[in-house]
């Protein structure tokens, strides 16, 4: 069969060969220390996985200083986690200590394995979405320069997956981490009429809203649109087909915080995160409002949990008065649903339950 460019390579192709030999024949696994994973055969096969972090926005010399640890101890193979970490897979157990050292002068500390703190994973931020309300590369070293004694041991009650995006579109898993930040918009879009009228198509504008926000100009006379304000949740949908209604506005933009959602099904079905804190604002280069917050939170956490309970099922179990409490974080009318739609979103869990 011809070959096209359409589309993934077949992974298969990729796998490092201990892989391929012991596929589907995986016995068990063992944390041998924090970033380190000893994967067990059926076939008596040992495989050692290195991970270490990654500061996920790279360059090309970055890339290349990677593969060389990679060329050297992993037959050239080497992956990227979905939350951005390194992980360097080889079969000889006396590779493990070269690529933790190699990887060290490069400034990557092994970790974020077990019950620790991985990686974070982000969305583009102000480097690249129009749309952004925050940063998220930027938030992310800012949390993760505080969390870093987290990704370098295993000693929380179980694994914590903190989110950022940096608007309600949520790229990220942030609707089913433990931790989640996320940028809102507080104001809706600023309609700028002449360019409307040079940049945008009115009917697919007013369609682009999934709440019916956005209407004609009801004067004839001018060709553009109008939002209402009652039905704007400042997801930036218009703008995204539309460039003359933009939303970034310095004091209106900044973050709210989310806990408690997953995605296992160990023990307990899947969970929503829940959002606890409304809004702090960008403070940038260190936001150290929200930093803090997240950071008391992984503490208490910490403290008060059993053993292998996630972020969510500790919550339920202590309840959500008592997590207010011992957070001290304010419970506000601004923690109330009340929005034109919510009726739709109320009560909703990835399995229905009504
Ligand atoms: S979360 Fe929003 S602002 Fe961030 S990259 Fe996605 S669409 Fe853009
Ligand atoms: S920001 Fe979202 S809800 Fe508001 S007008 Fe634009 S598309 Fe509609």
């Amino acid at each position: 069969m011809n070959r096209t460019d359409i589309g993934p390579p077949d992974y298969r192709d990729m796998l490092p060969d201990a892989i391929k030999m012991n596929y589907g024949k995986w016995k068990y696994h063992e944390n041998v220390r924090a970033g380190v994973l000893k994967h067990v055969s059926e076939t008596g096969d040992e495989v050692y996985t290195v991970r270490v972090g990654s500061p996920r926005l790279v360059s090309i010399d970055f890339i290349r200083d990677i593969c060389d640890i990679a060329d050297k101890y992993c037959d050239g193979h080497l992956r990227f986690t979905s939350r951005s970490n390194i992980e360097f897979i080889t079969d000889n157990k006396s590779n493990v200590n070269g690529i933790i050292e190699e990887a060290a002068k490069l400034g990557l500390p092994a970790g974020g394995t077990g019950n620790g703190i991985s990686n974070i994973i982000h969305t583009q931020g102000w480097i690249h979405c129009h749309s952004a309300a925050t940063d998220a590369s930027g938030l992310v070293k800012a949390i993760m320069d505080e969390m870093y004694e987290y990704f370098t041991s295993m000693k929380l009650p179980a694994y914590v997956r903190i989110a950022v995006a940096c608007c309600i579109n949520m790229c990220g898993a942030v609707h089913c981490s433990d931790l989640a930040v996320v940028g809102i918009h507080r104001r809706p879009p600023k309609v700028d009429n002449e360019k409307v009228l040079a940049q945008c198509e009115i009917p697919t504008t007013i369609q682009s809203c999934p709440t019916g926000a956005i209407r004609r100009n009801p004067d004839p006379n001018i060709k553009s649109v109008v939002v209402r304000e009652d039905l704007c949740m400042y997801c930036a949908n218009c703008f995204t087909v539309c460039p003359a209604m933009p939303l970034a506005d310095a004091e209106g933009d900044g973050v709210a915080i989310y806990v408690g959602g997953k995605v296992s099904n160990a023990r307990k079905p899947p969970m929503f995160s829940r959002m606890v804190v409304p809004f702090l604002p960008n403070t940038p280069p260190r936001w150290t409002e929200v930093v803090d917050v997240l950071k008391k939170i992984v503490e208490i956490y910490a403290g008060s949990a059993k053993k292998y309970e996630r972020m969510g099922e500790w919550i339920e179990r202590i309840g959500w008065e008592k997590f207010f409490r011992l957070t001290e974080i304010p419970f506000t009318d601004q923690h109330i649903d009340d929005f034109t739609h919510a009726v739709e979103t109320y009560r909703t869990t990835t399995q229905f339950k009504w």
